[in-house]
């Protein structure tokens, strides 16, 4: 049986605006495996972070504006349904850095300017732990040199903005994992940060879960990143996962018009190809498509069918599911289309 650690049903998160209220997440699925990373990919503007900040119940989002399921599954005990909790609540705020921690693209997110990193890093243990202040710093020292921070034991007396980019990041992961969490959610997190830096914090996420068994969801608009941390993908585009499945199966045989032409824009070292960006753009939140959302831009619309109706989940191989008409989403499959 799949162990499960986290699973999003049919999540829908929205704002009212003065210009009208913005669908963020509009109905999306996935679940996180207890040991895996789950590329979550798509452009900006496609929900993925709204999803990773509702997980935490820090998105803002009022209650009337939430729907769906967000299961969390601790090992030995009941699961919760992260939506059930209250957002600011002492059961939410017990599980938040604790066991579902986040780090973000820009670590001053997380970070106060006005207090040195060790001393946030401290009261990160101390906030769920039952430690002293030195046992504490003790620790955050360990975590820091765990993080490969140049010289811990003084930088954990500097400010955030004492710190290189790459360094804050750093501390901004030690201070995450203070608590060894059963979830990271990793906002990218190297998307600010130099090649050398990105491709060292990566793989520092990848050694860190495989030494604390954690699982990590991985938001980024870089394929790149995915394939190299995940073991499961998840494809997002308007609020809705798209598309799901194994690494492998996105990158050699992805099904929606959508991850076809995200693989596309990515540059590959063998080919001299001319690269075709997305075509168009995400549209504004107020202007969303009827029917499928991605029907304005996609190459294989069929009108009357994808400007009418939302496609629904089909499976088409192991693991592997895709939300479009031309592979079912349909009651009858009969606009079924092979070899697109
Ligand atoms: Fe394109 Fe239609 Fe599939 Fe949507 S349902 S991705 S518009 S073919």
């Amino acid at each position: 049986m799949v162990d499960v650690v986290l699973d999003v049903q049919n999540l829908r998160a929205g704002f009212p605006t003065p210009e009208g209220f913005v669908k963020a997440v509009d109905g999306a699925s996935f679940s996180v495996r207890r040991g895996e990373t789950i590329g979550v990919v798509g452009e900006s503007g496609c929900g993925k972070s709204i999803t990773a900040r509702t997980i935490l119940r820090i998105s803002g989002t009022s209650d009337q504006n939430l729907s769906g399921r967000i299961e969390y599954r601790p090992p030995g005990r009941n699961a919760i349904d992260l939506l059930g909790l209250r957002a600011n609540g002492p059961e939410i705020r017990a599980i938040r850095g604790a066991e579902i921690s986040m780090i973000f693209q820009e670590p001053m997110t997380a970070f106060s300017p006005v207090h040195t990193i060790g001393n946030q890093i401290v009261e990160a243990l101390r906030l769920h732990r039952d430690v002293t202040y030195e046992e504490a710093r003790v620790a955050a020292i360990g975590m820091l040199k765990r993080v490969e921070m140049s010289n811990a034991e003084r930088s954990i007396d500097a400010y955030p903005h004492q710190l290189s980019g790459g360094m804050r990041q750093r501390a901004m992961i030690a201070m995450a994992l203070m608590c060894s969490p059963q979830v990271l959610l990793a906002d990218e997190p190297t998307t600010a940060l130099d090649v050398t830096t990105q491709a060292q914090i990566l793989s520092l996420i990848r050694e860190i879960k495989e030494a604390l068994g954690m699982s990590v969801v991985m938001i980024t608009h870089d394929l790149g990143v995915v394939a190299e941390t995940s073991q499961t993908v998840a494809v997002m585009y308007l609020g809705r996962v798209v598309e799901i499945a194994p690494v492998r199966a996105i990158f050699n045989d992805a099904k929606h018009p959508y991850t076809k032409a995200l693989l596309a824009s990515v540059p590959k070292l063998e080919s001299r190809e001319r690269l075709e960006p997305v075509s168009g753009m995400v549209p504004s939140p107020f202007n969303r498509p009827s029917g499928c959302p991605f029907n304005d831009r996609c190459p294989a619309a069929m009108p009357g069918v994808c400007d009418v109706r939302m496609p629904s989940e089909t499976n088409v191989g192991d693991e592997h599911t895709v939300s479009c008409f031309l592979y079912g989403g349909d009651e009858d499959g009969s606009r079924r289309v092979d070899g697109l």
